[in-house]
């Protein structure tokens, strides 16, 4: 990202300088393609994952109809995050004619393929179909490989949200249309990602301008970002689960009553999300922070409202419990010393609650 930053031209200028700028990012669109098992004339370099996510959903709609079809469908699974979610609501809004329905998971948090089996074949229409790799919260990976099988059968394109998945377990961007990365999930910098599109799929600019990016997204080029990125996608490789293991086996003897969501089913590999019954979410992110133990709730906060995680109410986890959730990940640099530092904390935190509530 140094080595970008000093060069400092423009990768559209033809001079020296701007061809430099250019060779730093066509060697990232290389290790970015090579990450995703794709081709690098499909990646398209965006702000992030949001952006790429945003891209995908309007630039397929507008894409669609510019090529003279219509998508008239479009099945979101309800654990995508909310910049799918959002903005698939936002153009069910304006787009006439465009059905929104929402894919329900298991009580596993996997999404439910019978599901949607019937949601296709109840109408007509060309479909978008948004499931993404693995969750954000849970970490639970979805089975893309069945949901494109299923869609072979139906007229439609497949958005696979793969922010999470990449760099963490293998992943292979050819069973979808469209596919979103975000640097910032694998040690890269934040404020660059990307969409990976198939050739042939239709995708209109959202955003327009000087034309870079094939046309698909103007703007001159974020090139240390960029370089950043495709620095972190050269070294990336699957992560090991035990730490997490590990973390999740102390964690039950620590604390029985410990409730862990998704450990039925196949998870990346740094994820684990659980719930302290009796201790609010909130409170433990705070005293776990004191700590040193750096640990996000579940539940998004805004206007000053704690809202419950719209992942767990999909996996109908009682609200009660889902108030408790909280998301501890672990990194390339994670260790058994802070396995050993979270445990501690969270069991100290576990008996202070416990003695407070027996008082
Ligand atoms: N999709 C998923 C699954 C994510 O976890 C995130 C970020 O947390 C995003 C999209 C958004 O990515 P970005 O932060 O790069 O906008």
């Amino acid at each position: 990202m140094e080595r970008a930053l000093a060069i400092g031209g423009n990768p559209s200028s033809v001079h020296g300088q701007g061809r430099a700028a250019r060779a730093e990012v066509e060697q990232a669109r290389e290790a970015v393609a090579a990450l995703a098992g794709a081709r690098a004339q499909d990646v398209v370099f965006t702000s992030g994952g949001t952006e790429a996510n945003a891209l995908a959903l309007w630039g397929a709609a507008q894409g669609a109809m510019e090529a003279g079809t219509r998508i008239t469908r479009l099945f979101v699974s309800a654990i995508e995050h909310d910049s799918v979610l959002a903005n698939a609501a936002a153009l069910a809004e304006r787009a006439p004619g465009l059905r929104l329905e929402t894919i329900p998971v298991t009580s596993d948090g996997v999404v439910d393929l019978d599901a949607l089996r019937a949601l296709l074949r109840e109408g007509k229409g060309r479909a978008l179909v948004a499931v993404m790799a693995a969750n954000n919260e849970t970490g639970v990976v979805q089975p893309i490989a069945d949901v494109a099988a299923l869609l072979k059968e139906h007229e439609g394109y497949l958005l696979v949200d793969a922010v999470q998945a990449i760099g963490k377990i293998p992943f292979a961007a050819s069973t979808a249309d469209y596919v979103s990365l975000s640097a910032h999930k694998l040690g890269g910098p934040q404020g660059v990602g990307a969409l990976v599109v198939r050739e042939g799929a239709p995708l209109a600019a959202t955003i327009r301008g000087g034309g870079q990016e094939r046309g698909h997204r103007a703007g001159t080029e974020n090139v240390a970002g960029i370089a950043g990125f495709g620095a972190a996608a050269k070294v990336a490789t699957p992560l090991p689960a035990a730490l997490r293991d590990r973390f999740e086996a102390e964690l039950r003897s620590a604390v029985p009553d410990v409730v862990i969501f998704g450990e039925k089913t196949t998870r990346l590999p740094n994820t684990s999300n659980f719930a302290l019954p009796a201790v609010g979410a909130e409170t433990a992110v705070m005293a776990l922070d004191l700590e040193g133990v750096m640990v996000s709730s579940g539940s998004a906060c805004s206007s000053g409202k704690v809202k419950p995680s719209h992942v767990l109410h999909a996996m109908s986890v009682p609200e009660s419990i889902a108030r408790s959730a909280l998301r501890v990940s672990f990194g390339w640099n994670s260790t058994d010393q802070d396995v050993d530092a979270a445990i501690s904390a969270i069991s100290q935190l576990q008996s202070r609650v416990r003695s407070r509530a027996a008082a």
